[in-house]
């Protein structure tokens, strides 16, 4: 199964580390052969190598769009080496076998990322790379092939340890790699596609990602677990910076992801906003005149839950803030930057990871969120669903004050990255109760409540925060009780979807009460 690398062919878009591996394998004796860019720059480090154009015996021609493509190329890949029919093939067709290809392939991903035009992105479609690393990956058994940079040294090596020949297994874990690179690349095509015919539903494209980072395990520590990114070069934690601490965790990824997305609802040029997570639920999320102010708001929402916490802010982490939240254990916190004093006081906090990005998630950027379920996957657009005053409509007697409608605002977007069935309780732009997935609102309802009373017992507070507050409801009251649980609890106004069969009830009940209800006409379920 050990096979020897007599001859290779490498054909690569991105250079980098391509010298050092040609003078390798030059220095073993392989005969390099080469398309146009990849043969100049060996040749002009010296190295000798054929071109491809002499052994097909065409030029290479329209633009680079056949180059390789030729039986001399494709024959010398998939040929099999013990099959006699094969071997005459060769012969009768003075094909030369290939044990080695090099290929990556023309820069669609990055091409897509930059905004070239169509005719670019249609341009960079690499054809003949993919051909050949699918032939070469097929026929694995004899040709080893390479796809990504980072695999030179690991060949090199291989090459060195069994003097220029590779194994069965290092070529059976490279056509592995061939093959994820090839299904993601054209994935990359598709989902190109599905954009720029604005049919970016979740309708009749594919979907890929490329590994980013294997994890130590996964939900629980007997799962395996990898990371991977899209390509879509979103903000967040897949583009973050990590500062100190230890290498991210599934979970940490997963709850990150959740707080920075829920922040990022609050536009910088609105002021600082902080929200805590853990187990993807926000414990508390505030605004305030400065960010320490807003982590402290949130903070108090919550303060057992936020233990070991995740934290994200909507701003640059400055030294006061950093101070504030170094008082407890958490676990990590994401801003779009943190000056030199911030990461000063960090520096001491060895287990805390401090993760920047360049700017935060857009909000109203349209993409794809998935969940699997057995045997399948379900893929929708993601929930960029958004209310602003107009679209409120008032159901009570008495429409909500100037404060209550701001906080009716906060309280709903909050309510979106809650799990269902969720239910806020704001006031003054801090939530001071969440109510999170439970089975039947009236649960969430009252479990929020509860959690409000247990912070100001814990606090000292003279009343229940929820006393004066507003709630947000992620989907209609089915019925008036959570409604009057609320009203019970304290709060004066009610912000929902509307559209229960028994609105009507609700509406008598929250008048009755003395409430004011706006109907938002929009649900955010969120499961
Ligand atoms: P070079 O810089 O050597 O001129 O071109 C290298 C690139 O050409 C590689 O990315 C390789 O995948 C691509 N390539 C090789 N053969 C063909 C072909 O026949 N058609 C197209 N479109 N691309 C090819």
């Amino acid at each position: 199964t050990k096979v020897h690398v007599g001859r290779a062919l490498l054909s690569v878009s991105d250079k980098t580390g391509l010298l050092d591996l040609a003078r390798a394998l030059a220095g073993r004796g392989v005969e390099l052969v080469s398309t146009g860019g990849t043969a100049q720059a060996l040749r002009a480090a010296g190295l000798a190598v054929r071109d491809v154009s002499e052994l097909t015996g065409f030029p290479e021609m329209m633009d680079g769009r056949v180059k390789t493509l030729h039986p001399n190329v494709h024959g010398g890949l998939l040929a099999l080496r013990d099959d006699d029919e094969h071997l005459v093939a060769m012969a009768a067709h003075g094909i030369e076998p290939i044990d080695l290809l090099v290929v990556n392939l023309y820069p669609f991903e990055a091409t897509v990322a930059r905004g070239g035009s169509t005719a670019d992105c249609i341009e960079n479609i690499d054809i003949g790379g993919p051909a050949m690393i699918r032939a070469a990956a097929k026929n694995h058994a004899f040709v080893a092939v390479v796809t990504d940079p980072c695999d030179y040294q690991p060949l090199m090596d291989e090459l060195a340890g069994l003097d220029g020949s590779t194994t069965l297994a290092f070529r059976q874990r490279l056509a592995l790699t061939a093959y994820s690179r090839t299904a993601a690349y054209d994935a990359s095509v598709s989902a190109w596609m599905a954009g720029a015919l604005q049919q970016n539903a979740p309708r009749r494209r594919a979907f890929a990602g490329k590994i980013a980072q294997t994890l130590r395990y996964g939900e629980n520590p007997h799962q395996k677990a990898a990371f991977y990114t899209d390509g879509s070069g979103r903000q967040g934690v897949a583009t973050a910076k990590q500062w100190q601490g230890k290498e991210l965790s599934w979970n940490n990824i997963n709850d990150t992801d959740a707080a920075y997305e829920l922040v990022a609802e609050f536009a910088a040029s609105e002021g600082p906003a902080c929200a805590i997570i853990k187990h993807a639920n926000p414990c508390g999320v505030g605004r305030g005149a400065t960010l320490a102010e807003a982590y402290g708001r949130a903070f108090d929402c919550d303060r057992t839950s936020a233990f070991g916490g995740i934290i994200a802010l909507n701003m640059p982490l400055d030294g006061p803030t950093a101070e504030a939240i170094s008082g407890i254990f958490t676990e990590v916190v994401i801003a779009p930057g943190a000056n030199e004093d911030a990461k000063a006081v960090f520096a001491a906090k060895k287990n805390l990871r401090l993760l920047t990005t360049d700017g935060l998630p857009d909000p109203r950027v349209g993409g794809l969120s998935f969940r699997q379920v057995a045997g399948g996957f379900l893929v929708q657009d993601r929930d960029v669903g958004h209310v602003s005053r107009g679209d409120l409509k008032v159901v009570t007697k008495r429409a909500p004050t100037a404060q209550e409608l701001e906080d009716l605002l906060f309280a709903w977007t909050v309510a979106k990255h809650v799990k269902s069935n969720a239910i806020v309780y704001a006031k003054d732009g801090a939530t001071v109760g969440i109510g999170a997935g439970q089975m039947s609102r009236i649960d969430s309802t009252r479990t929020a409540a509860r959690k409000a009373q247990d912070m100001a017992e814990e606090l000292g507070l003279a009343q229940v925060p929820t006393i004066g507050s507003v709630v947000a409801s992620d989907a209609f009251f089915p019925f008036a009780d959570g409604l009057i649980a609320a009203a019970e609890a304290g709060a004066t106004a009610i912000i929902q979807p509307g559209g229960a069969m028994r609105d009507e009830d609700v509406i008598a009940a929250a008048d009755a009460a003395g409430l004011a209800m706006v109907f938002t006409g929009q649900r955010h379920f969120r499961h």
